[in-house]
């Protein structure tokens, strides 16, 4: 059974890692995907191909999601270019982790301007859309570290936190319209943002999660397509851990 049948999908981030498997199990259920990436251009074009390969309709856009104007032309373009949008997915995100004592401003400013004030962009900018449909799924891209705190990721904690009190507010605000909004924190999902960390540190925090294991981009991609699909229809302002067990 397709969930995303004939809907469109706008995936932030989705040149690599958890983004590229939300925006292929999308396109595995149907969904027509737009997604952005920041600088990979060529990953993107793969992306884009294999996509379209899938016999839906598949766009990359490179788009600066901490820009507001950006994020407004984004949605202008691809309301052109695919007639609708059913879903948000606010995934883009990056790490600058530091002890508190070494943290510059500007790497606190940078966190919070492409994983928080990016949210409020892109859901500025389908909000009218969504409105007049008069139905809509918005899912946050948060962290277990939004919930929990990590030494080290004051930034990226503030950011993920943020937009926890920021779904909650958009489903309050929107739920009357039929516009849902709910968050993902996943816990150690292993990506690129992961490998860039020591295997010995990797390896201790597999061992420390109950199911042993580090999550894949497929295990948070499954929990954004319930979200997206109709099946949660009577899900909004949660936050869903995917984090095997993790937060327990
Ligand atoms: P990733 O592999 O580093 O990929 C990040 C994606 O975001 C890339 O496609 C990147 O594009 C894009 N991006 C970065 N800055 C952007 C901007 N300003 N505008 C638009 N796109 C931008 O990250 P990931 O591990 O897949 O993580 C995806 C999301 O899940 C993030 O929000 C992250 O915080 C969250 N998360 C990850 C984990 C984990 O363990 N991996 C755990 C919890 C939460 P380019 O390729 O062009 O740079």
């Amino acid at each position: 059974m397709k969930l995303l049948e004939g809907k469109v999908a706008i995936i932030t981030g989705a040149s690599r890692g958890i983004g590229s498997g939300i925006a292929k199990i999308f396109a595995q259920h149907g969904a027509n995907v737009a997604f952005t990436y920041s600088s990979s251009a060529e990953s993107a074009l793969v992306l884009e191909n294999e996509l379209s390969a899938m016999g839906i309709k598949a766009k990359g856009y490179k788009s600066n999601a901490a820009d507001f104007n950006e994020a407004q032309k984004l949605v202008d373009d691809v309301l052109a270019e695919f007639g609708n949008v059913d879903v948000l997915i606010n995934n883009a995100g990056i790490t600058k982790d530091n002890l508190l004592m070494r943290m510059s401003e500007e790497d606190f400013d940078k966190v919070i301007e492409i994983n928080l004030k990016s949210v409020f962009n892109m859901t500025k900018a389908v909000q009218k859309i969504m409105l007049k449909n008069r139905k809509g799924s918005i899912v946050n891209m948060s962290s277990v570290v939004g919930v929990k705190g990590n030494a080290g990721q004051a930034n990226y904690a503030a950011s993920k936190a943020g937009m926890i009190g920021f779904t909650k507010s958009v489903a309050l605000e929107l739920g009357s319209r039929n516009i849902r909004c709910n968050a993902i924190a996943p816990g150690f999902i292993e990506t690129e943002m992961t490998a860039k960390l020591n295997e010995d540190v990797v390896q201790g925090w597999r061992d420390s999660i109950p199911l042993k294991r580090g999550g894949t981009p497929e295990d948070v991609a499954n929990a954004c397509l319930f979200f997206a699909s109709d099946m949660s229809a009577y899900v909004s302002g949660q936050v869903l851990n995917v984090c095997g067990g993790m937060l327990t």
